[in-house]
């Protein structure tokens, strides 16, 4: 597909999406170190128990990036207990907490960085993989930024843009070269593909009710109508 049907493809999903689903509000989250902390601990567990464990850290008094600090490791695995693999967990915690303090814990310092040189740092930092850096520059600092996830490269090789496999940053180009670079834009889509996974692109998809079904090749090869 050229560019410029690329541009409309994509854009004629996103219109779908948010016609379907409308604005995500994303992400769920007071504040940005909220955003940072939540990016880690969803690594590998279902929102649900992510939002458990922020509750904890909320009713400890340890959702800042100083009590993270100061918190001995073993509390702090203990309060986040419900997410799921909480000893590695806390440590990476305790890596972005440290970061951030080497920016002054404060996220206006941020806004003006360049977005590689964030990125490099990000990556970095013990327990931050692609996914997580992103998330953080896009919901948290507000950079343009695409996210891609699993849910992205299931519906995206599904409706047959890319191999499912390919790799993370060719996903990403597929967005960032045929979408204006636009955090608003970046944020509702990836909150919008997730929700599409959530909803019918499950592992078993059910595409009689998508809103992609007629764009879709995964639909057309297994015949399943629109
Ligand atoms: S039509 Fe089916 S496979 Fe294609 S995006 Fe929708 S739910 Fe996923």
């Amino acid at each position: 597909m050229g560019e410029t049907r690329l541009s409309r493809f994509l854009d004629e999903i996103y219109q779908r999406l948010l016609a379907a689903y409308g604005h995500q509000h994303w992400w769920p989250a007071n504040g940005s170190f909220e955003v940072m902390v939540g990016a880690i601990l969803t690594q590998s567990a279902a929102w649900s128990n992510v939002n458990k464990a922020i509750g904890n850290l909320k009713k400890a008094g340890a959702l800042s990036p100083q009590a993270i600090r100061s918190l001995p490791l073993a509390e702090l695995a203990l309060i986040i207990r419900p997410c799921g693999y909480f000893n590695a967990k806390a440590v990476k915690l305790k890596a972005l907490a440290d970061w951030f303090g080497s920016h002054g814990d404060n996220i206006e310092s941020l806004h003006d960085a360049d977005i590689e040189s964030l990125r490099r740092e990000l990556l970095a930092v013990h327990g931050v993989g692609q996914e997580t850096a992103d998330s953080i520059l896009l919901y948290a600092v507000g950079k343009p930024v695409f996210v891609i996830d699993a849910y992205t490269r299931r519906i995206i090789g599904r409706l047959g843009l890319l191999p499912e496999k390919e790799s993370y940053g060719v996903y990403q180009r597929l967005f960032t070269a045929n979408l204006e670079a636009d955090v608003h834009l970046y944020n509702e889509y990836h909150a919008l593909l997730v929700k599409l996974a959530k909803d019918a692109c499950r592992k078993k998809p059910l595409c009689l009710q998508c809103c992609l079904s007629d764009m879709c090749c995964y639909n057309k090869n297994n015949n399943i109508g629109v």
